[in-house]
């Protein structure tokens, strides 16, 4: 997982701070807006944030990082979900935490 994590700007960010890694099934099954075979159970995803980057300064470099396949920005509540699933996908929750695919 650490592989996957982004290089951040220099000077912009203080700490990048993992909120969820890897999910056994009993928590991803209690965790809102997860998915019943979420990647989260495999290990292979990482919920982040950074202070001083909001979620689409993050995407912005998750975006250039081709091991990340998965990409789902939550401006709801601040982070950006990173995985390494197979086929690319595309995803963020708006404001009201409602799911937008741009594609999957
Ligand atoms: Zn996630």
């Amino acid at each position: 997982m650490r592989s996957l994590l982004p290089p951040l700007p220099s000077g912009q960010a203080r700490a990048l701070l993992v909120n969820d890694a890897y999910r056994c099934p009993e928590h991803n099954a209690t965790t809102p807006n997860s998915a019943k075979n979420s990647v989260h159970m495999q290990g292979l995803a990482a919920d982040i944030r950074a202070d001083g980057i909001n979620p689409r300064e993050l995407e912005a470099i998750a975006n250039k990082i081709p091991a990340i396949k998965g990409i789902g920005r939550a401006d709801n509540q601040d982070y950006l979900h990173i995985d390494a699933r197979e086929t690319p996908a595309r995803w963020c929750y708006d404001a009201a935490g409602k799911t937008e695919a741009y594609y999957a």
